[in-house]
């Protein structure tokens, strides 16, 4: 998770609107087949672009990102949860939830496909990091 947060300060910043993710996959045995952040400009996603590229290798494995995957795309995409579910992943580790009402509720869609989900690993750093995206969801909310 460390190494996924290093990779969401690096796109600080730099991802328009949507909050800078990181994104780590390993194997079962921990070894790191792909890593990623959300694209300059904010997509793709930094699952998206991690899941591209361990392919197959994916399936069994586990998903270290810095933030909740979003439920439903504004552009009509498919969602990271729902791709990380068709991956094959058995285990993915979150750091906050989503509090912005439109990527939120990803947890739960995993949870219902039967995908182990741990929540809160350096979950301040990352709550840190998001601050600004929180506080801008919230706002726009009212
Ligand atoms: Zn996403």
């Amino acid at each position: 998770m460390g190494r996924a947060l290093r990779l969401a300060c690096e796109g600080r910043g730099r991802t328009g609107e949507n909050p800078s993710v990181g994104c780590v996959i390993c194997t079962d045995n921990g070894v790191i087949i792909a890593q990623a952040r959300t694209a300059d400009g904010g997509r793709p996603h930094a699952e998206e672009i991690a899941l591209e590229s361990a392919g197959p290798a994916a399936r069994g494995g586990t998903a270290y990102v810095t933030l909740e995957p979003c439920r439903e795309r504004s552009s009509g995409a498919p969602a990271c949860s729902q791709r990380l579910i068709e991956a094959g992943l058995s285990r993915i580790v979150v750091a906050v939830r989503d509090e912005h009402p439109q990527g939120a509720g990803g947890i739960a869609r995993l949870k219902a496909a039967a995908i182990r989900v741990d929540t809160g690993l350096k979950a301040p750093a990352a709550r840190a990091l998001y601050r600004d995206f929180f506080e801008h969801a919230k706002s726009g909310q009212s």
